[in-house]
C-alpha cells in the first residue's frame, strides 16, 4: 500500500468544479489584485479566529515581516522565540533589523517552554513569538501573563494552527497580532504562496494594510513607511474561500486519523504526540512522533511505501547563516534532541482510514 505524506491532487479533485469556476470567474472579471474575494476572505478568516481584522498578503513569511514591522519592531530590539520552528520566524525578526533570542522548547509539546521566558527577557526585549507547532497552541496563558507583566508584545506564529483552539479561544486571538500561512501543504492551502496577518488592534491593522502596498498612505503615491509589495492575488483569495468551507471537515478528518494512530501506537516504541489538557481542538497540522531509532524507522517506512518527513532536522541556532547570533551546539538540549527523534507521519484529510491504519502498523511493527 502507498501512503503519501502529501497529496494535493486529491484535495483538488474533491472540489474541482467549485475551484475551477471560482478561478475562471476571477480570470474573466479582470480584477487580479485584492478585490471581493480577498476582502471577503479577510473577513471570513478574522471571524473564524474571533478577531476584528485580517490583512491578506503574499505568504506567511511576509505576514510575519509585515506584522512585526507594524508592531514597530526594529533595530536594537530583541524578539524571543524558539529554535524549533520554520526558518521564516527568525528571518522576519532579522529582516526587520531586530535580534532573535531563543528559549528552549517543552520536550512533550515541542512548543515554547514558558518557564524559560523570564530568564531570556532583557531591557531590549520588545516581543515574543510563540509558534503553535504542528497545530497545537502554545501555553498562551503563561506566555501572555509574563509578556503583559513586562510590557512586551506577543505575535503568534499560527502558520500551522488555523482552526486550533485552547481553553475555547482560537489561535490568533491571544496576542496583539498573529500570522497565518496558506502554503499549499498547510491545513488551508492556496495554489501557491499566500498568508495573512490577523489582529484586534486597529493601529496594527492600518499599518499592515499600508505596508503590504509599499507603505503607501491613503493618498496615492504618498508614502508613510518603507513597505513591501505583498498583496494576495485575487485568484488565491477565491481558491482559499472555496477550501475554507471544507476546513473544519478536513481538520475533523485529521483528528480521526490521529485517533487511529494513537490506538495502534499505544504499546509501541514510538512516543505519540502529547496533547495538552488545555487544548480544546488540535487540528493536527502534523502527527509527529518521537522514536529513539528515528532514522532506521524512516528507512523502514520508506520501504513500506509510507511517506514521512522530519520537521525539523537541524535546529535554527546551529544553522550557518545564524552563527553570528553566538549560539552553540548544546545550548538548547530539548530542541536538539527533538531534531534527532521527531518524525511526522501522513495525516492529511484525503487519506483513507485503511491507509492510516497501514501506516500506523508499519510504525508499530518496527
Ligand atoms: C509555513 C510556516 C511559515 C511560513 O509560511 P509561508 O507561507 O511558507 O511563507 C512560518 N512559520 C511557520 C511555523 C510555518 O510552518
Amino acid at each position: 500500500m502507498n501512503v503519501p505524506l502529501v497529496d494535493l491532487v486529491s484535495q483538488y479533485q474533491e472540489l474541482k468544479e467549485d475551484l475551477d469556476s471560482a478561478v475562471l470567474e476571477v480570470l474573466s472579471s479582470g480584477r487580479y489584485t485584492p478585490a471581493n474575494e480577498v476582502h471577503s476572505l479577510e473577513q471570513e478568516i478574522a471571524a473564524m479566529c474571533s478577531v476584528e481584522y485580517g490583512i491578506a498578503c503574499n505568504s506567511g513569511t511576509d505576514a510575519l515581516k509585515i506584522g512585526l514591522q507594524a508592531m514597530d519592531i526594529g533595530p536594537g530590539d530583541e524578539v524571543i522565540t524558539t529554535p524549533f520552528t520554520f526558518v521564516a520566524t527568525i528571518e522576519a525578526i532579522i529582516q526587520n533589523g531586530a535580534k532573535p533570542v531563543f528559549v528552549d522548547i517543552d520536550p512533550q509539546s515541542f512548543n515554547m517552554n514558558p518557564y524559560l521566558l523570564e530568564a531570556a527577557i532583557t531591557d531590549k526585549t520588545r516581543a515574543i513569538i510563540p509558534i503553535h507547532i504542528f497545530g497545537q497552541i502554545a501555553e498562551m496563558e503563561k506566555i501572555m501573563a509574563i509578556a503583559n507583566s513586562h510590557n512586551i508584545l506577543v505575535l503568534e506564529d499560527a502558520a500551522q494552527a488555523i482552526g486550533s483552539t485552547r481553553n475555547g479561544l482560537s489561535s490568533g486571538a491571544w496576542g496583539i497580532a498573529a500570522t497565518l500561512s496558506f502554503f499549499p501543504t498547510k491545513n488551508l492551502g492556496a495554489a501557491g504562496d499566500a498568508g495573512m496577518v490577523i489582529t484586534n488592534d486597529k493601529q496594527v491593522f492600518e499599518k499592515c494594510m499600508s505596508l503590504r502596498v509599499h507603505g503607501m498612505a491613503k493618498t496615492p503615491y504618498l508614502y508613510e513607511d518603507i513597505g513591501h509589495t505583498s498583496r494576495m492575488d485575487e485568484v488565491q483569495g477565491a481558491i482559499l474561500r472555496v477550501k475554507l468551507r471544507k476546513l473544519r471537515t478536513w481538520n475533523d478528518k485529521r483528528r480521526q486519523h490521529a485517533a487511529i494512530y494513537d490506538a495502534i501506537l499505544d504499546d509501541s516504541d514510538a512516543q505519540k504526540p502529547y496533547v495538552d489538557a488545555e487544548t480544546s481542538y488540535h487540528p493536527y497540522h502534523q502527527y509527529t512522533i518521537r522514536h529513539p531509532k528515528r532514522d532506521d524507522l524512516m528507512a523502514h517506512l520508506k520501504d513500506k511505501g509510507v511517506g514521512c518527513a522530519i520537521y525539523y532536522p537541524v535546529p535554527l541556532h546551529t544553522q550557518p547563516p545564524y552563527a553570528y547570533l553566538g549560539y552553540n551546539e548544546g545550548d538548547f538540549e530539548e530542541t536538539e534532541s527533538a531534531c534527532e527523534e521527531v518524525l511526522s507521519l501522513p495525516i492529511q484529510a484525503h487519506l483513507t482510514s485503511e491507509q492510516v491504519e497501514y501506516a500506523a502498523k508499519c510504525v508499530a511493527e518496527f
